[in-house]
């Protein structure tokens, strides 16, 4: 879509919006390489139901390639440097971030970060930049704004499913679904301009 807008108008997003279903990494990664700001909910399953620290509470340290606990310890991916590089981080695929075993096991806060393990593992995904930056960005008041207009496109998508019939189409393949939107999309913004500019009323004959 964004291929043939740019081809048919000339026309870059500076700003996609959508809700949780486009918010995993790879496409949150795809738009953030061309420049598209995603103003999309994260598709993260990284939360805890059992109380304990999730990756959240964790900091994360570019510059370092390390994430930093609430105790203020390091977890490293690797702690030391390998002579092949092919053992060192490539920067694909998932990696894991693990903090040292005796600095775990003797933590005051243990029980709330990792109850059940000897030390804390992190995993943290290709496209984790990615997410971090849909992360801010739902922080921001704009995105406020981007959520009431994403509701505003889906209540017309409501409005023609439930009110204009459209829950199941008649016609057959895309030419078919194609046909059928255009009409339904045409007589909704049909009655739209006529809310806009009502007909003018007819005087009664006395
Ligand atoms: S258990 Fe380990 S990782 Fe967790 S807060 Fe303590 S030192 Fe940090």
């Amino acid at each position: 879509m964004l291929k043939r807008v740019k081809e048919r108008f000339d026309l870059h997003p500076e700003r996609l919006i959508a809700d949780t279903a486009y918010g995993t990494g790879p496409m949150l990664g795809w738009l953030v390489d061309r420049k598209i700001a995603p103003h999309i909910p994260v598709f993260d399953k990284a939360g805890r139901s059992d109380g304990t620290w999730s990756r959240a509470d964790f900091e994360w340290d570019a510059e370092n390639d390390q994430y930093i606990c609430p105790e203020g310890e390091a977890l490293k991916q690797f702690r030391r440097n390998y002579s092949d590089p092919n053992r060192g981080p490539t920067g694909k695929g998932v990696a894991l971030y693990r903090a040292l075993k005796l600095t775990c096991q003797i933590c005051p806060s243990k029980a709330k970060c990792c109850p059940n393990a000897d030390a804390r593992k992190i995993t943290r995904e290709e496209h984790e930049d990615a997410r971090q930056v849909a992360r801010d960005i739902a922080k921001t008041r704009q995105y406020d704004i981007s959520m009431k207009l994403r509701k505003k496109v889906e209540m017309l998508f409501a409005h023609l499913k439930r009110i204009l019939g459209l829950g199941r189409l008649r016609l057959r393949g895309p030419c078919g679904a194609n046909d059928e939107f255009l009409l339904a999309a045409t007589a909704q913004n049909l009655r739209k301009l006529a809310k806009i500019f009502p007909a003018p009323q007819q005087m009664r004959k006395a």
